[in-house]
């Protein structure tokens, strides 16, 4: 029988950005980031919802600032998170005025860990190029990074129209949409080289080409990727709302990773009307983890149940197990190192339950329709114990954080880890 090999990726070589302390590129594990939806100006809210985007696990984040109250802001609000022990980079995204808000606040230029600029509306006509350089130029003031960051909807019209005239003069033309990938490509990289010539070392600059379509989006990245090695931050723009926005990004994202494609990335959700922001960055991280690029958080695997079990029971226990772990991460991370890659197995009845279970660090598998109340633990592929009665959840949770503690703590093991066959009636268990 000829051996199936698993897919493995290469990553691209980029250059190394550092971002505050947080390195993007040059081989570092690939960043996740996210992006306030607060008004800056807004101290109170900004600082509340960075927090709570950088305890998610966020590892970037950007905010807004479009006018001079949220330019002023900025100082205020790095302050306010250092003190409450929050050091997360945090990035200025500056459209229109950015030349003009980080001129006249340079306790905000100096505060963001890096400057978006957006090339496409940096500035028109005779005013672009040196609205361009007055933004490099107090990066380079600074000491900080760039991300050139081209997006479809604001594509630099003029070297657009300029592209659209040489494809027409052209002895072959391409079609419309592929004039305009390249074009969002070229503004990237002829941004990326004005700001070098203008003394921006190459270390310090980050690209991004969002787009709103998934091929469009491959497409433009696979180019950009072959000719340049600037790290690169990915992100389908416009992503929509819901499992349409998650779908979306993991295909396009995805796809791109898997070419070792992008440095960092930010899945860009619509939120549901008072939704939680911090959901972009589980799902960012849950992309990475399942590819195998990164680990975060212990992974829970859940069959999607079917007739063969028709109570809900198993859905929440592996509900309760997955907010368990997410809740419990934040204090393991530092007690137990390489927790985050532990899977966990929470399985609905015997046909997949007991396999599943065995190939997770931790599993269980709970009984259908039918079948013997009782419910088999296996850890590291062998059956321990088996739990019975009405307080099966609570006695699965302790055997996890009994697990977590012998397997990543060096405690020793407690008895039900152990790989001996005996039933044990849990209600009796207080
Ligand atoms: S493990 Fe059992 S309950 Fe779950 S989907 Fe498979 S057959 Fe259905």
């Amino acid at each position: 029988m000829s051996a199936i090999e698993r897919g493995r990726v290469e990553r691209r070589t980029t250059r190394r950005v550092d971002v505050g302390g947080v390195i993007v590129g040059g081989g570092a594990p690939i960043v996740v980031q996210s992006m306030t939806n607060t008004d800056t100006a807004d101290i109170d809210a900004t600082v509340t919802q960075v927090a709570a985007l950088a305890r998610a696990g966020s590892e970037l984040v950007r905010v807004t600032i479009n006018t001079s109250e949220a330019a002023a802001a900025v100082p205020e609000i790095r302050r306010r998170l250092d003190d409450i022990g929050c050091s997360v980079p945090l990035i200025g995204d500056f459209h229109f005025n950015g030349h003009k808000l980080l001129t006249q606040h340079p306790g905000c230029a100096a505060a963001l860990a890096k400057y978006r600029i957006n090339p496409g509306n940096v500035g028109k006509g005779s005013k672009r190029d040196s609205q361009f350089a007055t933004l490099i130029e107090i990066a380079i003031a600074h000491g900080k990074p760039v991300r050139i960051g081209v997006n479809w909807g604001s594509l630099d019209q003029a070297l657009l129209a300029r592209m659209m005239d040489d494809n027409a003069a052209s002895a072959s033309p391409s079609d419309a949409d592929a004039v305009m990938r390249g074009a969002i490509v070229a503004s990237a990289l002829e941004s990326a080289a004005q700001a070098e010539a203008l003394g921006l070392p190459g270390e310090r600059i980050i690209l991004s080409c969002k787009v709103s379509d998934v091929q469009d989006l491959i497409a433009v990245y696979r180019a950009l990727a072959q000719r340049c090695d600037y790290p690169l931050h990915l992100g389908l723009t416009e992503a929509g709302m819901g499992s349409k926005g998650i779908v979306a990004s993991a295909a396009a994202m995805g796809v791109l990773l898997q070419q070792g494609i992008g440095d960092t990335l930010r899945v860009s959700l619509t939120p549901e009307p008072g939704g939680d922001r911090t959901r972009e960055v589980i799902v960012a991280q849950e992309l990475l983890q399942t590819m195998g690029l990164r680990s975060f958080t212990p992974m829970v695997a859940a069959c999607p149940g079917c007739g063969r079990t028709t109570s809900t029971y198993f859905q929440e226990l592996a509900q309760r197990i997955q907010a368990f772990l997410r809740t419990s991460m934040p204090a393991w991370r530092a007690s137990y190192p390489g927790v985050e890659t532990m899977h966990v197995a929470v399985m609905g009845c015997v046909v997949n339950g007991p396999g599943e279970s065995r190939l997770a660090n931790i599993g269980i598998s709970l009984p259908g329709t039918g079948e013997t109340p009782v419910a088999p633990v296996f850890v590291d592929g062998q059956k321990t114990v088996t739990l019975k009665g009405e307080r099966i959840a609570e006695e699965f949770e302790r055997i996890v954080l009994d697990y977590v503690r012998m397997k990543y703590g060096g405690e020793p093991a407690s008895p039900q880890l152990l790989p001996e066959r005996r039933t044990v009636a849990v209600k009796a268990i207080a």
